[in-house]
Order: C-alpha cells, then sequence, then structure tokens
C-alpha cells in the first residue's frame, strides 16, 4: 500500500508560541509532498521534521490571514537560493499573486524558479488538481474572509491479478494489462471468465480533509462524507462559543460535532488560541461527542 500521511508543521491560531508554530501542514503521499498553509516559521519546520523543501511543488493556501501564509516569502526565497528549478504553484485568493510579487520584486534570486498561481473559487468546491494517484479539491468554508478547506484523494488503484486465477486459466501475458484494467478473459473455446474471478481489489482509497479557520459550516459535509481523517479547526473549549462566533472560529465540541455528521474515521483538532498551555482540555471535550479525537501538535505525523 502506498504512504499517505499528514504531518503538522504548525498548530498554533494568530500568535505563535514557545511550543507551537502557525499553521501549516505537509501531506506526503509516496514521495510527492504538498504543502497547506505556511505560517511563520514553515521552513525551519520542513527542516526540523526532515522534509525535503526542494521537493515541494504545489501549496494551497486557506486564506490570507497572516497566520497562514507569513512564512511564504521566506519559503520561496529559499527555495531559489537553493537552486529549485521549474515551477512551484500556489493554490490562493488571487490576491496573493500581487502580495507576493510585490515582496518579491526586491528579491533577484528568483531566477530560475516560475512561480505559478492558481486562484481559489470561494463559491463552489473546486478540483484543483488530478493525476493517477490523487485528486485535490478545494472547497468554501466560513470565515471573515474568503477562505477554503481541502480535500486529498487517493485515486483508486488498479485491480492486482489473481495468482490462483493466472495459473488456472494460463492467462496469456498480452491480456493481463487488459484484465488489471476490468476486462474479462475470453478463452480459446468461446467461453467467458468474469473479471472477477480473475482479480483481487487493491487496497480501498483513502482521503484526507483540512478545514481551518471557520465557523462551524454544515455545507461542507456531502464534500467530506466518510473521510478518513478530518483536520478541523477548535480555537477555543465549548465555553467560549460565543467568543468563536465573532471571530468567525469553531469550538472543539462544533469540531467534534461536524466530524460525527461527517462520519469521519478520525479528527484532528488544532489552530489552538494561544490562552492554551496544553490541547489536553480540548482533546477531552471533543471526545464526549467523537471520541476518536486527537490533537494536532506540532511534529504530529498520521498515517492514513
Ligand atoms: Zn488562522
Ligand atoms: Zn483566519
Amino acid at each position: 500500500m502506498n504512504s499517505f500521511s499528514v504531518t503538522i508543521l504548525g498548530s498554533s491560531s494568530a500568535l505563535p508560541t514557545s511550543q507551537r508554530f502557525p499553521t501549516s501542514q505537509v501531506v506526503k503521499l509516496n514521495e510527492q509532498l504538498f504543502l497547506v498553509d505556511c505560517g511563520e516559521g514553515t521552513q525551519i519546520q520542513l527542516r526540523k521534521f526532515g522534509f525535503k523543501m526542494g521537493r515541494i511543488n504545489h501549496i494551497f493556501i486557506s486564506h490570507l490571514h497572516g497566520d497562514h501564509i507569513y512564512g511564504l516569502p521566506g519559503l520561496i526565497s529559499s527555495l531559489a537560493l537553493l537552486g529549485k528549478k521549474g515551477e512551484i504553484h500556489i493554490y490562493a485568493h488571487s490576491d496573493l499573486q500581487m502580495m507576493m510579487e510585490g515582496m518579491m520584486k526586491f528579491m533577484n534570486e528568483l531566477t530560475d524558479l516560475k512561480v505559478k498561481y492558481h486562484p481559489l473559487n470561494f463559491r463552489r468546491a473546486s478540483v484543483l488538481l488530478e493525476d493517477k494517484r490523487i485528486r485535490i479539491t478545494s472547497f468554501p468554508l466560513k470565515h471573515r474572509i474568503s477562505c477554503c478547506g481541502f480535500l486529498f484523494e487517493e485515486m483508486p488503484g488498479s485491480l492486482h491479478l489473481d495468482k490462483y486465477a493466472l495459473e488456472r486459466f494460463d492467462i496469456p501475458v498480452s491480456q493481463r494489462l487488459n484484465i488489471k484494467g476490468g476486462a474479462d478473459l475470453v478463452l480459446p473455446d468461446g467461453n467467458v471468465v468474469p473479471n472477477i474471478e480473475l482479480t483481487i481489489p487493491s487496497a480501498p482509497s483513502r482521503s484526507y480533509a483540512f478545514c481551518t479557520d471557520t465557523l462551524p459550516c454544515k455545507e461542507i459535509i456531502p464534500t467530506i462524507k466518510d473521510v478518513d481523517l478530518l483536520y478541523h479547526e477548535a480555537t477555543f473549549a465549548g465555553d467560549l462559543e460565543d467568543l468563536a462566533k465573532k471571530t468567525f472560529h469553531s469550538t472543539s465540541l462544533q469540531a467534534a460535532e461536524i466530524a460525527k455528521l461527517s462520519n469521519a474515521k478520525k479528527l484532528l483538532i488544532g489552530h489552538f488560541s494561544s490562552r492554551y498551555k496544553s490541547a489536553s482540555p480540548l482533546v477531552e471535550e471533543a471526545r464526549t461527542v467523537f471520541p476518536e479525537t486527537f490533537a494536532a501538535e506540532d511534529g504530529a505525523c498520521f498515517e492514513l
């Protein structure tokens, strides 16, 4: 089975603390790295947790609040200094291009690195990237400014040939690829062996949804339904629901409710307010609604 993991680089909201960097995560599928948000210090965390920065070609930015983007100019500048060539793709609000280019014109080192900006759609779910291995979709959230979540879905693998069927029917090499693609086998006497008797299905496809910063938003549930791993912000504990509402954030109880309604297998909560020295009370509170809740602490890695 392919490796599919999420590593938390930063789990703090607004202000960094001595224990937590602002939001950033690495989604890794086999050797492909996808960066999600890029708070201040992201490149330091990438180094600390052993990621090769040069392998990042796609960066997804949920929204333009500073705690999600202040690491971006530094990261792009370092990638250029390290000699990265080709294109790097940034998926974000269209205003990011203007912000970045305003800064980048003072940096001469962007010689061989081309930054391509892809504007997000904040009205409806949209596929941003799709290849043989993965599909990445953005979907609108409810925050003070335009904000998107991201869904990472592993693409279904091809069928595996059943070795007993291979021997029993003496399947010719010329037909094996078609059978792995779903075709039936036609025997020399004209009889047909259905594909289901010849193949074993590949492991079920896995999915990860990233939801920050947002009010609890039931509209996202059809998009993230049955997700294997859900990251949902939980800036505050349940007793600060009014403050969460005022600042367009969620509480740990509300994050757990979204996980339950979307039938997620596991919930990670993060984007903690700096008032919480430990995330344990928030996790315990969320577990009263959704037992499979874990803290997205800096450095934690979750395998799907
Ligand atoms: Zn934030
Ligand atoms: Zn925000």
